[in-house]
């Protein structure tokens, strides 16, 4: 394979079709760095609407090392995984307190939280011009089918050949641009089930075309099955406001916030055990909703109950929130159908 031709071809097709994203052109290293992250685990078009109001709100790193946690996932709410935002946010404050500005190595950008070997790749590579591979799972999918890689992608040596290949093509003059020109490959053309090999610009150079068994790559580990969880969601009403309260920094949807939520559907006997180890004695109310939310590994199945507060205790780790409080709070997606119901019972 002549892999001058294969790079040349690839990116002559991407000057005529790339997407029209609004990160496409970007140079900065910041804006760069946004799109990237908010882009993991989901759709572009999905991204586009965030990536706009994330922007206008912190415009800048320092603005977004200065902002107040709750704000940037308020801003996140509905993107998910979480733990992005918390970790750009901490990243965005440790280059802000840099006083060379942004770090311009794959090595250093790499040491960001919250920055793996592809967003450092890409960073590098778009923002700056280094000849670094960003390798993300469209890239997979394409190198895979174009080298005819027929061994399981997550293997450790496979990653290795995967970043092999990708840099024996990337040429040095454009090596962003060349990046995002893999990338569209695979999300435009080299799609998963049925790539469009009549329509694709490197087909002359692909092993897996030329042998008939694009279908069958990647090769990819078998997936484990989702767990599935059953939830009791409380919301407790007290003088026209609904008890919310802040989840834990670590683990799952960390410092979101929440209604209290218990593993398991329970009895009413049950919840108010479980509200009066959180200091609350309340009773029964009348609505229930269910709901349900499919998480990456996991589902949950959740039946929401609300009560009324007959007494509280003094201090409690969470609040009594109004309904424009409660609008302001960021909450995972999973809560949305409860926030909404508690929404109509404060109205
Ligand atoms: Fe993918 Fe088909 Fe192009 Fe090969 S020829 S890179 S399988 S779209």
């Amino acid at each position: 394979m002549d892999k001058s031709q294969l790079s040349e071809a690839l990116l002559a097709w991407h000057d005529q079709n790339a997407r029209d994203l609004p990160w496409r052109g970007e140079r900065d290293p910041y804006r760069i760095w946004v799109s990237e992250i908010m882009l993991q685990q989901t759709r572009a078009e999905t991204v586009k609407g965030y990536y706009a109001a994330f922007l206008r709100e912190f415009p800048t790193v320092e603005a977004l090392a200065a902002a107040d946690e709750e704000r940037v996932l308020k801003r996140w709410e509905g993107l998910g995984y979480y733990a992005r935002a918390r970790n750009l946010q901490r990243a965005a404050r440790l280059v802000a307190a840099r006083p060379d500005g942004f770090p311009r190595t794959v090595k250093e950008i790499r040491a960001l939280p919250g920055i793996g070997e592809y967003t450092a790749g890409a960073i590098a590579s778009i923002a700056f011009g280094l000849p670094e591979p960003a390798i993300d799972g469209n890239q997979v999918r394409a190198l895979a089918r174009l080298f005819g890689i027929r061994s399981c992608v997550t293997r450790p040596e496979v990653k290795r050949e995967l970043q092999a290949v990708a840099r024996s093509i990337l040429p040095s003059d454009r090596p962003g641009d060349f990046n995002q020109a893999l990338m569209g490959l695979g999300a435009m053309i080299c799609v998963p089930a049925a790539p469009d090999c009549a329509a694709c610009p490197v087909r002359a150079f692909c092993d897996a075309f030329a042998r008939g068994d694009a279908g069958d790559l990647p090769v990819l580990p078998e997936k484990a099955a989702k767990r599935t969880e059953r939830r009791s969601v409380v919301m407790v009403l007290k003088e026209g406001k609904v008890f919310a309260r802040r989840r834990p920094e670590n683990g799952l949807l960390g410092g979101l916030w929440e209604f209290p939520n218990f593993e398991n559907a329970k009895t009413d006997a049950e919840i108010r055990a479980c509200l009066r180890e959180i200091g609350i004695e309340a009773a029964r109310g009348k609505r229930s909703i269910e709901a349900e939310h499919v998480f990456t590994h996991l589902i949950w199945r959740m039946n929401g109950y609300f009560y009324r507060a007959v007494a509280c205790a003094p201090e409690l780790e969470g609040r009594f929130v109004d309904a424009a409080a409660l609008r302001e709070l960021p909450f995972p997606t999973a809560l949305q159908p409860f926030r909404q119901a508690a929404l109509e019972a404060l109205s």
